[in-house]
């Protein structure tokens, strides 16, 4: 669709510039494989978006160690 194709296009564009693809990351979150640039200080940030993917990932992890802390 159309918001593909402008990503599709600006990755493209992002690829043939050296410094944005040192910076160009896979986001780490479940069923998203969005590619973005980690602008962030310190080059950590693991997620495409900390507002969703980010934020599902810590919901996710907390229901992870919930699950952990029943079984005991
Ligand atoms: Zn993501």
């Amino acid at each position: 669709d159309a918001l593909l194709a402008v990503v599709a296009r600006d990755a493209v564009e992002l690829l043939t510039d050296p410094g944005a693809r040192a910076l160009l990351r896979q986001c780490e979150g479940d069923n998203c494989r969005r590619l973005y640039l980690d602008t962030s200080r310190g080059h950590r940030r693991r997620w495409c978006s900390s507002e969703v993917c980010g934020n599902r990932e810590r919901v996710a992890r907390h229901r992870r160690r919930a699950a952990v802390a029943a079984r005991a």
